[in-house]
């Protein structure tokens, strides 16, 4: 028997529809540095968008599927270009601006980007690109910055507020297949090649309800969200379709990332919530701890992309910040887990416990863990599996452009199609989990699996590292053993036998994962996205390029 609702394709265009209209005061606010921040209400942003549709549509000629880039930060612009695109039925395709030049251009041509916008601050990482970018017919550049680099870029170069003048601030979206692509988005290649994932209408629209549940991050219009974490970084966790649909305001840093900027907008401007990767918020707190300000407003602090060490935890918790841990990656949409504790725990000292795990999964998210051999492990909180997922805002396949070989490689999707995250860890009788590392990542010492994460969780808990990151070096005996890469802060006098001591200290780390090669680091490596880059420790390891001590 069929059911006798309405069938009403789920569509970003609705969730424009409302934000600018129910939401219409709601307000997207842009960091602009010395002067006054740029305000724009959701009610302009849904008229902008519009207005953008139309140029795209009639003097850019984009229309079906065309791909439509931004090369953006988070800005009042980029939130327009992430409506504007899908609604008229093309695909917004986000660049990260951090990526290297070579790969950047690979992925322009891997998804054939016809339009970039992008921002004027950014032309100088585009302009010695173009000669190399096969598809793009047309350039738009906004805000502030030399447009000199853009001098025979041989292609036709836009100004974005020109282009959108005088279009009418309405447009007649069409009624998609709810299962349409929307937006796309490359892996950052932590461990390889990137690959695109393309978002439906409808997952975006499903994943969107999830993130604005009081289980996950469970905003309203009485909030304000500091969305660092980029536009370009798996849609920003969801949080500019999220905010639409709730009325949550957002402040957006633009390029004003660092810790000193982001203090001053957290004071001047009072969010009521943030979300950025861990490195992001331990350079927030050095700063903080050098120069105080007022950031009573922030309360809720929504941390994931990578581990976040309890320690960074605990001391948000003194200033009155409540970390919420999250896991997810770009084939997730990102949220897979929160790290919300059941109601028992709250109050009593299994609380921090829940809350330093990866978090529990929605309803929206199917988990199982699979054994080295292929076997499904139970859900004891012990037996360490590879995680596997399958849900309605879970990516199937990747995009098949002109040079990959395969949809759905054997490494990342099950037979039955469920993704392999490449993520290894537990997952106890309540449904919470817990990483111990990458499955690329994790310490293989004969025959046992030594986790990288508890190691540089346990390192960055002493008082005198200010970062620490473990790789898995070749051991004659062992097959493999940790290598531990420290960054000192500034004045200490730890030395590596007194470290050493600290991790065995109160059987912290059991004695056989103690490292035995150490070195001291300036800092730890980063990828585009911030997180520990551990391929280049592990590279700078085998030419010999870290002093190493041997305890
Ligand atoms: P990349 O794989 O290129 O780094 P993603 O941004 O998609 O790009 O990263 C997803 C990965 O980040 C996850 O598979 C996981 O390894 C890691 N990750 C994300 N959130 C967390 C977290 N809270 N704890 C530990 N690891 C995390």
């Amino acid at each position: 028997m069929l059911s006798t609702m309405q069938d009403v394709p789920l569509l970003i265009s609705r969730i424009l529809a409302h934000g600018s209209t129910i939401h219409g005061t709601s307000q997207v606010i842009t960091w602009t540095g010395e002067g006054e921040p740029q305000r724009r209400s959701f009610a302009e942003i849904g008229a902008r968008a519009a207005q953008l549709a139309h140029a795209l549509r009639e003097d850019l000629g984009v229309r079906d599927d065309h791909r439509v880039a931004t090369l953006a930060w988070n800005n009042a612009e980029h939130v327009e270009a992430y409506f504007a695109i899908p609604s008229m039925g093309a695909v917004l395709h986000t660049l990260n601006l951090r990526l290297p030049a070579e790969q950047l251009a690979w992925i322009v041509n891997h998804a054939a980007d016809r339009v970039v916008i992008v921002n004027g601050s950014l032309l100088p990482l585009l302009a010695p690109l173009l000669p190399h970018l096969k598809s793009v017919e047309h350039i738009v550049v906004t805000g502030p910055g030399d447009r000199s680099a853009l001098d025979g870029a041989g292609v036709p170069v836009h100004e974005y507020e020109e282009l959108i003048a005088g279009k009418p601030d309405t447009y007649d979206w069409p009624e998609l297949d709810e299962r349409t692509a929307a937006a796309m988005c490359y892996t950052s290649g932590t461990t390889g090649d990137p690959k695109g994932v393309v978002y439906s209408h409808r997952s975006i629209y499903l994943h969107s309800m999830q993130v604005n549940m009081a289980e996950s991050m469970g905003l309203t219009d009485q909030d304000t969200s500091l969305v660092v974490v980029p536009q370009f970084h798996v849609n920003a966790w969801g949080l500019p379709h999220a905010t639409f649909m709730t009325g949550v305001n957002m402040l957006m840093p633009d390029r004003f990332l660092q810790p000193a900027p982001l203090a001053e907008m957290i004071a001047a401007e009072r969010p009521t919530h943030a979300a950025a990767v861990p490195t992001i918020w331990q350079g927030l707190l050095a700063e903080l701890t050098a120069r105080p300000r007022d950031v009573s407003s922030l309360t809720q602090v929504t941390i994931g992309g990578s581990a976040c060490p309890p320690s960074l935890m605990r001391a948000f918790d003194a200033l009155g910040m409540r970390v919420c841990h999250a896991w997810g990656m770009t084939e997730t949409s990102p949220l897979g887990t929160v790290a919300r504790p059941p109601a028992h725990a709250i109050g009593t000292d299994e609380e921090f416990a829940y809350r330093v795990t990866q978090g529990r999964f929605p309803a929206g998210v199917e988990a199982r863990l699979t054994g080295p051999g292929g076997e499904r492990l139970p859900w004891d909180g012990e037996s360490a599996g590879e995680l596997e997922v399958r849900g309605a805002w879970i990516a199937g396949a990747y995009y098949n452009g002109p040079d990959t070989e395969s949809l759905r490689p054997a490494d990342k999707f099950s037979e039955d199609g469920w993704l392999k995250t490449g993520d290894v860890g537990t997952i106890s009788p309540d449904g919470y989990l817990t990483l111990t590392d990458r499955a690329k990542d994790v310490i293989k010492s004969g025959g046992e699996w030594i986790s990288s994460v508890e190691l540089e969780n346990a390192l960055m808990s002493h008082p005198e590292v200010a970062e620490a990151a473990v790789v898995a070096v070749p051991d004659d005996k062992w097959g493999e053993r940790p290598l531990a890469t420290v960054v000192l802060r500034e004045g200490s006098t730890a030395d590596f036998a007194s470290l050493r001591a600290f991790l065995a200290d109160e059987g912290k780390i059991a004695k056989w994962q103690l490292p035995e090669r150490w070195t001291i680091i300036e800092s730890v490596p980063k990828t585009s996205v911030g997180k520990f880059d551990k391929k280049v420790l592990r590279r700078q390891y085998a030419a010999g390029d870290l002093d190493v001590t041997r305890l």
